[in-house]
């Protein structure tokens, strides 16, 4: 089976040090995914830019349905709008997903995931949203998700020269996942002296609490730079010198000094 770093993962509210993640990242032990599994998505409901499978009673899903045509409408105005419809399954029990996916002993915090192979995004229902995340969680992944698919395709299908951080930071930021509780890692880490460089992320995402990071560094760029040179930067991020006019160190400590004037703690 080829595994794709692409799949992404999602957010997440753990409560511990490091911020929460949703999809696995390099080193991730895979398990088998059993495509069979998608046999119980037995429903299908049209929406303007998504097509949805799910099982079951689709009432649950009525706010992911919306949740993601407003993500469209949001961030197909930063980027591009997609080039077909998009396929969304939704599978009704976490394990169920987990089995389709990473593996039935995949972690609980894994609950979506885009596959740029199959074009596809599929994740757990809000009415199985696992032992980390909550319903309304769920529609977040959705859209983080969504950003993820819509960036892929932005760079005309591949994910080929794009830095983790920054196919993380911008589903991220695009789909509001800086919020009062990553806000607050980002005062503490800052307080502790715990903010790591742009250069640690591309490193090691995982351990330095890298959505968070790199939600900021995105949010830094569009607040900086704006919409245009951001979306040259992601069409080629290798660029950077020639579309900021910096080099990545001068990038990292002026990205660094924003996030302790916006985030540090004011006397
Ligand atoms: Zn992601």
């Amino acid at each position: 089976m080829k595994i794709s770093l692409s799949l992404a993962l999602l957010l997440i509210p753990f409560s511990g040090a490091t911020a929460g993640a949703a999809e696995p990242h390099e080193g991730a032990k895979w398990g088998h995914a059993d495509a069979s599994v998608a046999a119980v998505l037995t429903e299908t409901r049209g929406t303007k830019h998504f097509d949805f499978r799910f099982a079951g009673d689709e009432t649950v899903l009525k706010d992911l349905f919306s949740c993601m045509e407003g993500a469209y409408k949001r961030v197909s105005k930063v980027l591009a709008p997609l080039p077909a419809r998009l396929r969304v399954e939704i599978y009704p029990d976490i394990n169920l997903y987990h089995k389709r996916t990473f593996g039935e002993n995949s972690a609980g915090w894994m609950v979506g995931n885009f596959d740029p192979d199959e074009n596809v995004i599929r994740m757990t229902s809000p009415a199985s949203p696992g032992p980390y995340h909550t319903p309304g969680d769920m529609l977040v992944t959705a859209a983080h998700e969504f950003t993820h698919a819509m960036t892929f395709h932005f760079r005309g299908g591949t994910r080929e020269g794009l830095p983790v951080w920054l196919d993380e930071g911008v589903a991220i930021y695009y789909s509001g996942q800086l919020d009062e509780r990553a806000r607050k890692r980002v005062r503490k880490a800052l307080a502790e002296n715990k903010v790591p460089d742009i250069a640690q992320l591309q490193e090691n995402f995982m351990i330095y609490d890298g959505y968070t990071f790199a939600g900021t560094i995105v949010e830094f760029i569009s607040a900086e730079y704006g919409g245009k040179k951001l979306r040259e930067f992601i069409m080629d991020p290798a660029g950077q010198e020639r579309i900021f006019g910096l080099s990545p160190a001068a990038l990292n400590e002026a990205w660094r000094k924003r996030l302790a004037a916006k985030y540090g703690n004011k006397p």
